[in-house]
């Protein structure tokens, strides 16, 4: 499976992502039940509010 991220403009000064890996790498939270491997392809901001590069 290939995910990527699109994370919180306002709070990626002091947020470095770290629960997300995490939980990706240990198949936690929303990743639980998926046995195949995960591989994250993107990790980008919103664009900011209300989600301006979000779509795109
Ligand atoms: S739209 Fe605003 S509150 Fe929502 S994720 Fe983007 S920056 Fe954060």
């Amino acid at each position: 499976m290939k995910v990527g991220i699109i994370r919180c403009m306002q709070t990626e000064d002091y947020c470095p992502g770290t629960t997300d890996f995490k939980m990706i790498r240990e198949k936690k939270g929303g990743f639980e039940n998926i046995k195949e491997d995960i591989e994250i392809v993107g990790f980008i901001n919103c664009g900011g509010c209300p989600g301006k590069k979000a779509v795109l």
